[in-house]
């Protein structure tokens, strides 16, 4: 199975990354829509962008989730290090990550070469003058008592930068990952399920413009049937190979 994503993307030297909740498992963050999989946790209808503007302790009910999040602390893992490889050794275009654990950037990728499409629970921003305050200071705030803390600047109210539904994507991010869609010579899929849009289009992009697709998925995508190599696989595992044998070609 590596072999045929070796030979979809030999050569290649303009590939796009496109990762998902399921790069970061391995890392103990669960996915969306595995069996462990945070929606059988929460659900999806409660995390609204309108409920997060209208609704004061649904803002606090956030922050503490946010801060005492168990998956602060994760760290990046092989499958993570195996794509900053990658764009070291000049064979990727961009990632594109829906991912909002930040850890790609933990995984030391250049800030170049990364789109984090959906935003991160590690920036925080006012969505009324577009403040940008520290994570920390945040944290700080919170730990003192201020359960839904405001914008110093404005009075606006703060938010992480995770895209909620309803929420439009992110101009800047939007812009740079279309970019990198549009100069990829093949797409390489990682941990998603590819159900989610308009995230999925990135990829898609690359493949209606006549460029291989190599997807590295435990379990089926939407989309399985475009690809021209399939790797039914843990990412931990088969991105180091991967990246080994590319970096070799
Ligand atoms: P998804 O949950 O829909 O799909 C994840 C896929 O990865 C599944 O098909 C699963 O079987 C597969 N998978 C799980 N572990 C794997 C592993 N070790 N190796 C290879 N494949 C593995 O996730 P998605 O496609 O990213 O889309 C859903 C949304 O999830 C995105 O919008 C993203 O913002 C959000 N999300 C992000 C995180 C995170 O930041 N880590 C976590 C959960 C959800």
């Amino acid at each position: 199975m590596i072999d045929q994503a070796v030979s979809a993307l030999a050569g290649k030297k303009r590939i796009l990354v496109f990762t998902g909740a399921g790069i970061s498992t391995e890392s103990g963050i669960p996915d969306f829509r595995g069996p462990q999989g945070i929606w059988k946790q929460f659900d999806p209808a409660d995390y609204t962008y309108d409920r997060y503007v209208d609704d004061p302790g649904f803002r606090e009910e956030s922050w503490g989730k946010r801060f005492r999040s168990p998956y602060l602390g994760a760290s990046p893992n092989d499958a993570h290090r195996a794509v900053t490889r990658l764009w070291d050794a000049g064979r990727l275009v961009g990632c594109v990550t829906q991912n909002v654990d930040g850890l790609h950037a933990a995984a030391g990728l250049d800030p170049e070469g990364l789109v984090e499409l959906h935003g991160t629970a590690n920036q925080i921003h006012c969505i009324s003058c577009g403040d940008r305050p520290e994570f920390d200071e945040i944290e700080q705030r919170w730990e003192s008592g201020e359960a839904d803390p405001s914008c110093r600047r404005c009075e606006g109210i703060l938010k992480t930068t995770i895209v909620y539904f309803g929420e439009d994507l992110p101009v800047d991010a939007t812009t740079r990952a279309w970019n990198m869609a549009q100069r990829a010579d093949a797409v390489l899929v990682v941990g998603s399920s590819l159900c989610v849009y308009p995230a999925a289009f990135v990829p898609l992009d690359v493949v209606d413009r006549g460029n291989p697709m190599v997807i590295v998925n435990r379990g089926k995508t939407d989309h399985d049937f475009r690809a021209t190599a399939l790797v039914d696989g843990t990412a931990g595992e088969i991105l180091p190979e991967l990246a080994d044998r590319l970096i070799d070609s």
